[in-house]
This record gives structure tokens, C-alpha cells and sequence, in this order.
């Protein structure tokens, strides 16, 4: 165990509320495995705190930061630099202090291409549930490296779904858009399908966002964002029905490990940082 100390590095994820968040349990348990001198801790930052707390990072030293909901597009005007991703999803995740400078990325894309990139799906029907944060970065992701025909953004308040479908027309792939009522058929045709909504999350296990399971078969995949239970009603009945399934875990650890090489210059471990969470939620 390494013991904090003069030297000690400090990186914090900034968020409000912040106390839900499972990111130090996944940094500190890497940066003890490696025996790194850095220290990750929470801060429940106040909206009206953002830009002090942010300006300030550099000249308390810090590594670095995460920043979560509400704070990822209120840091943006903040940054000296940003990543390509961070610019064009207009939201940033991760922050690098170097050279009294902010550079601001957005790992979220990484995180969730990480569990696809063995899979054949360009050009494949896909379906996004949900139009929010975490769709706008799966949906810049796929448009971005497998241009979907059609990418189908299924939301409750379709307004939403259009504004991100107009924001991302540009960058190629076939979008539509359609309301949970009409999704059934799009559901069927999709290769990949991914909920990006908090629907069946802990306490709320028995919801599911997709009541349908027999639109689910074969060959597709199934991808949940939620991480929390480990197996959310989706994927159960999703597997039933004999579909590939990706939980939410992976992209959660892979977007940390992402902000985590940038930080420290190395890989996160992430095999034993997936057994310290896989284990918290089966207790
Ligand atoms: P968000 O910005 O609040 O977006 C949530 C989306 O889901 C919105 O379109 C929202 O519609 C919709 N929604 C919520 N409740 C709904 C319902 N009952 N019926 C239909 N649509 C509903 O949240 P987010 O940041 O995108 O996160 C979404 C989920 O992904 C959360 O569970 C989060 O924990 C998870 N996530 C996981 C990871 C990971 O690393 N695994 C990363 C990011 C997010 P309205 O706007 O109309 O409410």
C-alpha cells in the first residue's frame, strides 16, 4: 500500500452530486495495484463553483480530474485545448493539468467503442434507446468508426432525438429517429441495440426498456449502459432470447482506464479493477 505523502498526486472527479460515484473505488484500486503516488478523491462541486474549482486545479498541482453530470459541458469554455472527441460531442470527461495548461478529452467514446471493436458491424442497422449524454457519445462513436444504416435514435421526447440527429448529420451514416412506440420494428432489423437510458438501474431492477424480449434474437447484440446490477433485466432476457450481450461495467472501467493512461503514463489493470466492482455488486 502506498501511503500518501509529500509527493503524493491528486486527482479528483468533480460532479453534484458526487457521492454515488464509483470512480475512486476503480482509480484507487488500479493505483494501489501498481504502486503509483497519486490519491483519487471526490468532490461534490456546486454548479456555481464550476469555473474557480476548474482555474484552480492547476495551481493546487493536481494530475488531472474527471468531471461528471452536471459539470461536462459547463467545463468546456474553461480548456486550453481539447481532444477532436470533446470538441464535437461538446462535453469533457477528463481533464489533463500539464504545464499550468487544461487539456480537455472525453473518454466516454473510447469507453464504449472498447466492448465493439472485435465485432463486424459496419454499416449494420443499429438502435439507440435514449437521446441524453451518454447516446450523444455512443451515437458519435458509431456514426464515427461504423457508419450505421440506419443509426434509429428512439426517445420519449423526439424532439430531443431530432436535435441530436441534426447535430450529427454531418458525419456521415443514415440516421432516424422514432418515438418507443414505433421503435419495434427497428428493434427487430438492428444488428446492434443499446440502451442508453437509466431504465432498470438500481433500486428500479425490474424495469426494463424494452418490454418486447421477443424482438430480440440470434445475432444481434445487446448492449446496456446501465452497470448497476451487473446483469440488468435487458441483458437477461436479451441472452434468453439467445442475443450477445455487453453489460455496462466494461465501458465504465474502459473510459477510466482511458483518462488513466493519460494521467500516469500506463495501463490501468483493468482485469483486477473489473473483479474489485464485479464483486461489489453481487454483495
Ligand atoms: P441523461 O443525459 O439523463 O439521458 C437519459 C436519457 O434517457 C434521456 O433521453 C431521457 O429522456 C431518457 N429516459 C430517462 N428515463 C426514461 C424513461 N422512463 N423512459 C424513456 N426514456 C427515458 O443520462 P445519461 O448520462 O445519458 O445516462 C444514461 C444511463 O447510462 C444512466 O443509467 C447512466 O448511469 C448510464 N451510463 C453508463 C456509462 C458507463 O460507463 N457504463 C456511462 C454514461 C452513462 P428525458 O430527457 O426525456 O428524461
Amino acid at each position: 500500500m502506498v501511503f500518501p505523502d509529500a509527493k503524493t498526486g491528486i486527482i479528483a472527479i468533480l460532479g453534484h452530486p458526487v457521492h454515488y460515484s464509483l470512480s475512486p473505488v476503480i482509480h484507487n484500486t488500479a493505483l494501489q495495484k501498481q504502486g503509483l503516488n497519486y490519491v483519487y478523491v471526490a468532490i461534490d462541486l456546486a454548479p456555481d463553483r464550476v469555473s474557480q474549482a476548474v482555474r484552480g486545479l492547476n495551481a493546487l498541482g493536481f494530475a488531472g480530474a474527471n468531471v461528471t453530470i452536471p459539470h461536462k459541458q459547463a467545463v468546456l469554455p474553461h480548456m486550453d485545448s481539447l481532444s477532436d472527441t470533446a470538441r464535437a460531442i461538446g462535453a469533457v470527461n477528463t481533464i489533463v493539468c500539464k504545464e499550468n495548461q487544461l487539456y480537455g478529452d472525453n473518454t466516454d467514446i473510447e469507453g464504449f467503442l472498447a466492448p465493439l471493436k472485435d465485432l463486424e458491424l459496419h454499416g449494420a442497422p443499429m438502435t439507440l434507446l435514449g437521446a441524453g449524454g451518454a447516446a450523444r457519445a455512443a451515437a458519435y462513436g458509431l456514426l464515427r468508426d461504423y457508419s450505421p444504416n440506419p443509426l434509429t435514435l428512439v426517445a420519449r421526447r423526439v424532439d430531443q432525438a431530432e436535435k441530436l440527429a441534426d447535430d450529427f448529420s454531418a458525419f456521415g451514416g443514415h440516421l432516424e429517429v422514432c418515438d418507443f412506440d414505433t421503435a419495434s420494428r427497428y428493434i427487430r432489423e438492428s444488428r446492434l441495440i443499446v440502451n442508453c437510458t437509466p431504465i432498470g438501474m438500481y433500486p428500479n431492477v425490474q424495469e426494463t426498456p424494452w418490454e418486447q424480449k421477443e424482438d430480440f434474437a440470434p445475432g444481434q447484440i445487446v448492449y446496456d449502459l446501465v452497470y448497476r446490477p451487473y446483469r440488468t433485466r435487458l441483458i437477461q432476457e436479451a441472452a434468453h432470447r439467445g442475443s450477445v450481450t455487453i453489460g455496462g461495467l466494461t465501458m465504465l472501467i474502459e473510459q477510466a482506464a482511458a483518462a488513466y493512461r493519460q494521467w500516469t503514463d500506463r495501463d490501468m489493470p483493468v482485469d483486477v479493477v473489473h473483479d474489485t466492482l464485479a464483486k461489489l455488486f453481487t454483495t
